[in-house]
Order: structure tokens, then C-alpha cells, then sequence
């Protein structure tokens, strides 16, 4: 079932879909990257040919896969307005309420092939920054953060990326505040500002897809206080970033 809404229609889908990703194209994107990853205790040398994480990286092939399948593009792409371009659906930021209706079709789509998604976590994300960063910005009378999203987004976009979505932090003692923690690490922070940027520290649990996504988008797990400004967080950094060690557990159930 198609709904309303920014759909990529049969007269753009067919040649627009030619620059996003194909599965054989994601998989072989992976090589690009280098992150630490163990899979029950052992280092694993290549995430793309290790045997415990192909049915995740052949979960989110599909979700390429099925982009340039013309019966199920019109789900599975979609035009955003600001650039024109015809994108993944799980990438896609909402412009109408058929948006969201057309995402959970995509997924229910994916789910039965595959049993889990595992991308439209990005959609989620993706979207939920979206309507932060209009906040924020309204709220303080600039145009500042939409600016830097729209920067990111288009990076996502035009590179057809695969995101891990990295939220929920570890927590420690969940009676106690981020920093209240005895161990601040177990809630992702800044630990330094310099003229690059900034450092992050601390480690986030349950990142599905974590060993074979692109990039991570880092975000805080729970509402945050004044004192918590460190823990405040929200950024984005590449899957084999220096310093990210990756403990997972071989994919599928
Ligand atoms: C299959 C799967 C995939 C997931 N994928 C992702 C992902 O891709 N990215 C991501 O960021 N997260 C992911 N998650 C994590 C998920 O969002 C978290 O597990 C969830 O938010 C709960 O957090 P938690 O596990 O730390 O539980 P807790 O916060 O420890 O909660 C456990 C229980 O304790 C209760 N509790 C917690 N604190 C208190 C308190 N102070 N007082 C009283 N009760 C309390 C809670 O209500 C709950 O019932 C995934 C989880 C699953 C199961």
C-alpha cells in the first residue's frame, strides 16, 4: 500500500534510484572502513567476510537492494524537497503524513524478508534530530543548528549511508544522574574542547547493526539538567573513528 506524501513516483524512480547503493555496493563500502570489533571475545580482521555478522549484512543489503527494484521503489525511495533528489527511504526526513505511514509499510516490507529492519532506526533518528534542531534554533532566534543537520543530512543522503544508532548509554546506577555517576563513562561526554571539535568519552549499549554500519549517530538516552551539560552529546562519528571498540555478538537469532 502507497499513501500520499513525498513518494518517489514511477516517472522519477526508475533513473533516480541509479546513484543510491546497491547491496553488492554497501557490502563492498564496507572495506572502506577499519573498526575494532570482537564478536564473543575474538577481534574480527574483516567485518564484510566474517561468517558470524552476515545475516545483519545481509539484513541491511536488502534494504538497498529493494531501493532499485522497481515493484517496491515507490516504498522504498523517496524525493526530499530541500535537494530534489530521489533517497533511501530510510534516510528520508518526513515532509507529509504519508511519509510515516509509506516508512512503516517500507518496513514492514524489509521485516519480511529479513526479520529485522535494522535501518529504519536511522529514519527514527534522523527525524527526531529534524525537529530538535527547529526547536532549539527557534528558540534561541537562530538558524544555526538546522543549518549543520541539513549538512549532515545531505552527507547521509548523497552517500546512501547505513547508521548505527547509538542512544541508549550504559547508565550505571540508575537512580543517580549522568553526573552523579561514580564512573562517568557510563554515560557518553564531553571530556575535552579544542579548536577541532570536541572529544567524547563513555560507552553506549545495544547499538543494533553496530559492527557493519557506516557511521554512528551519537545521542543522549534521557532528558539532561544544567549539570548534565556534558552529557548532552549529539554528534555524529565514523563507525572505525579512533578509540571505539566494538563488543558484539554474531548477528541473527
Ligand atoms: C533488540 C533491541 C535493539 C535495540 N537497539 C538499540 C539501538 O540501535 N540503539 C540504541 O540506542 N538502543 C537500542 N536498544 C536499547 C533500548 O532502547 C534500551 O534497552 C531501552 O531504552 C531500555 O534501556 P535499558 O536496557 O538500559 O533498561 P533500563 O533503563 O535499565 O530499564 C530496565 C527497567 O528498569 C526500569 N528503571 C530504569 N531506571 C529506573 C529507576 N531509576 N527507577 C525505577 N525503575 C527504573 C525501567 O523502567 C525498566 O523497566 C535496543 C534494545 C533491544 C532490546
Amino acid at each position: 500500500m502507497l499513501y500520499g506524501g513525498n513518494v518517489a513516483t514511477k516517472i522519477s524512480a526508475s533513473s533516480d534510484t541509479s546513484r543510491l547503493m546497491t547491496g553488492q555496493d554497501y557490502r563492498d563500502s564496507l572495506r572502506k572502513y577499519k573498526p575494532t570489533v570482537y564478536v564473543n571475545g575474538q577481534l574480527i580482521e574483516s567485518v564484510v567476510d566474517a561468517p558470524s555478522l552476515q545475516p545483519g549484512i545481509n539484513a541491511l543489503a536488502i534494504t538497498y537492494d529493494f531501493a532499485h527494484d522497481p515493484t517496491k521503489a515507490p516504498l522504498m525511495t523517496a524525493i526530499q524537497s530541500a535537494s530534489g533528489k530521489t533517497v533511501n527511504r530510510m534516510v528520508h526526513i518526513n515532509e507529509a503524513a504519508g511519509d510515516l505511514l509509506n516508512k512503516l509499510e517500507a518496513v514492514r516490507l524489509l521485516c519480511q524478508e529479513t526479520g529485522c529492519a535494522q535501518r529504519y532506526l536511522a529514519h527514527d533518528a534522523l527525524n527526531g534530530i529534524g525537529q530538535v534542531v527547529a526547536r532549539l534554533d527557534d528558540a534561541k532566534g537562530c538558524t544555526e543548528h538546522r543549518a549543520r543537520f541539513a549538512a549532515y543530512l545531505r552527507h547521509v543522503q548523497d552517500e546512501d549511508l547505513t547508521l548505527g544508532i547509538a542512544m541508549t548509554d550504559a547508565k550505571g546506577d540508575r537512580s543517580k544522574r549522568p553526573n552523579q555517576q561514580l564512573n562517568q563513562d557510563v554515560y557518553v561526554h564531553i571530556v575535552e574542547r579544542n579548536g577541532q571539535g570536541i572529544v567524547i568519552s563513555g560507552a553506549k549499549a545495544i547499538v543494533t547493526a553496530a559492527p557493519y554500519v557506516h557511521e554512528f549517530l551519537v545521542m543522549p538516552s534521557r532528558n539532561m539538567g544544567e549539570a548534565d551539560a556534558d552529557f548532552a552529546v549529539c554528534c555524529a562519528v565514523p563507525v572505525d573513528a579512533p578509540g571505539i571498540t566494538i563488543v558484539a555478538r554474531p548477528a541473527g537469532r
